[in-house]
């Protein structure tokens, strides 16, 4: 670890060796506003050596069995586990969220991650068909595709990079991760237990972190002619922009995007449940999960009832300090984007909607070493027209609209009236409607009378411009593997 006076300063982690970088960008710690990190600046030249490292590792890693991979991964989730609490206070410091979110949430998942793909990995099995006619038997063949370029964004940050990393290497491939700029210091830390694993344990060159921004990082990966595939996570502009990028190589893409996601809360819905539910949907981790509600649809009969009780329980979330286990809302990512999040509430303002709670109409009261952080309260918003951008586009911040609807038909016709399609909850006591609704929801995920309850076996990932792909443990292996037929004649 290099280290400046008071700052931290990372290093790209290449061929199994911590490597220094010509120049860095400033990393914030969201709570305080002040610069705490410097993180490497890269481009090409250093996307290149990343890529070579990986490159020559292959053949090694790829040749390996399933069962000796399983191995390293558990290893790499002990590495984790046994670290989980210095994980969890430089996350919450990196990213804004609270302490209680990374203790509980991101760093468990983080090395459960290795966990379930190292499992995962020793049970997949491959198909074959006789065609007695012919005398043949087809089988299918799976093998490792080689250099995968990982990318990922700010909100979960060492959840959504191992989530990439464990199936990616799990399947004998060797990898090239850029973490976002503004959350780096978890994947270093990472960086570090693999150091410290030794080769032994995780061959050199076979997991490769390159820090640094988007457009010059990003892209040099994105670019690179021996980077077969690209699993993305992040914003639907970014994915456009890979797709563009990476087309002239025919790159094979997984794009995991945003969401504009409904709650659709019916008269039988039981609010006791479904209210504390659709509180942690909209609010958690700031606001800044992709799958958070941010369009909930009451039905006509219980509005008022909901949004009387909704808004009381969200006034009663502490936003503060993150490092404070009491607090619920952190700081946001940065400066720039709590003043995008406010200007929604603005624009909504503008348009004749009404802010029940939080920005604008209730005090932000923060310690005085948290003045210059970007927090912001839970916000809910009613009387929002379909049409408007708080309905269409994303926030991803702590601001919900609450409106109204009449009839199921109705109300699916609405949900659906976004360019997303990422996830969806609906809420009703009547087993035929959640499925006849469930059914009918353009969304890649539905979740009924519950929330972000998940089975990593199954496929996870939007429609429409919320993705391409789907993640999970037959959809990772199936992207992170090339397929062959082979027919045999006897
Ligand atoms: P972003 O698209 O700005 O950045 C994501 C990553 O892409 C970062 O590492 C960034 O440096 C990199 N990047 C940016 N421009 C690039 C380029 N031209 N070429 C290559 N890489 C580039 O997204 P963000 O602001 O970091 O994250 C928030 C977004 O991520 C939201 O839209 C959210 O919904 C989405 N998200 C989706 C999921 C999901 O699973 N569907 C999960 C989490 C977040």
């Amino acid at each position: 670890m290099a280290q400046s006076k008071a700052l931290l300063v990372l290093e790209n982690f290449i061929g199994g060796k911590f490597i220094p970088c010509s120049s860095y960008i400033d990393s914030y710690n969201p709570s305080t506003g002040d610069v705490y990190c410097k993180v490497p600046d890269s481009g090409k030249e250093e996307v290149e050596a990343a890529v070579k490292a990986a490159k020559d590792a292959f053949p090694v890693w790829s040749s390996k069995s399933p069962l000796e991979r399983s191995q390293i991964l558990n290893k790499l989730a002990d590495l984790i586990e046994y670290d989980l609490e210095a994980f969890a206070q430089a996350e919450s410091k990196d990213q804004g969220k609270t302490i209680t979110f990374a203790r509980t949430v991101d760093i468990p998942r983080a090395a459960y991650n290795f966990r379930f793909f190292a499992s995962s990995i020793l049970h997949h099995v491959t198909e074959s068909t006789e065609m007695a006619t012919m005398g043949c038997v087809h089988y299918t063949s799976r093998a490792p595709v080689g250099v995968a370029g990982l990318i990922s964004p700010w909100n979960l940050p060492l959840y959504l990079l191992t989530w990439k990393i464990a199936p990616a290497i799990a399947c004998g491939n060797t990898v090239v991760a850029k973490p976002s700029e503004m959350t780096s210091v978890t994947a270093w830390m990472m960086c570090k237990l693999l150091e410290k694993a030794g080769k032994s344990w995780v061959p050199h060159g076979v997991v490769n972190i390159v820090f640094g921004t988007g457009a010059k990082a990003g892209e040099a990966l994105v670019c690179h002619p021996d980077v077969p595939l690209i699993s993305f996570t992040g914003s639907t502009l970014t994915a456009q922009r890979i797709t563009e990028k990476s087309a002239p190589h025919c790159k094979r893409l997984s794009l995991e995007l945003g969401g504009k996601n409904p709650a659709i809360i019916f008269d039988d819905a039981d609010l006791s449940q479904c209210i504390p539910t659709t509180l942690r949907s909209s609010f958690a981790n700031q606001g800044e999960i992709c799958l958070c509600t941010s369009r909930i649809f009451v039905q006509r009969a219980i509005y008022s009832e909901f949004l009387k009780r909704f808004v009381a329980e969200a006034k009663k979330w502490k936003t503060g300090n993150p490092s404070d286990p009491t607090v619920d809302v952190g700081a946001l990512i940065s400066k720039e984007h709590l003043e995008k999040v406010r200007n929604y509430v603005k624009k909504a303002q503008a348009e004749g909607a009404r802010v029940l709670c939080g920005e604008g109409v209730d005090a932000l009261d923060l310690p005085p070493g948290n003045q210059k952080g970007y927090f912001m309260l839970p916000t809910v918003i009613a009387e929002v027209k379909d049409e408007s951008c708080c309905m269409q586009e994303e926030i991803f911040g702590p601001v919900t609209c609450v409106v109204a609807f009449d009839t199921e038909e109705e109300v699916i016709k609405r949900a659906n009236g976004v360019k997303y399609g990422l996830a969806a909850t609906v809420w009703s006591s009547n087993v035929g409607r959640v499925h006849r609704v469930a059914h009918r929801l353009q969304s890649g995920l539905v979740w009924t009378n519950c929330w972000l309850v998940r089975d990593l076996n199954l496929p996870f990932g939007g429609m429409k411009a919320s993705g391409i792909g789907r993640e999970g443990a037959k959809d990772s292996y199936e992207f992170f593997t090339e397929v062959k037929t082979i027919t045999i004649k006897h």
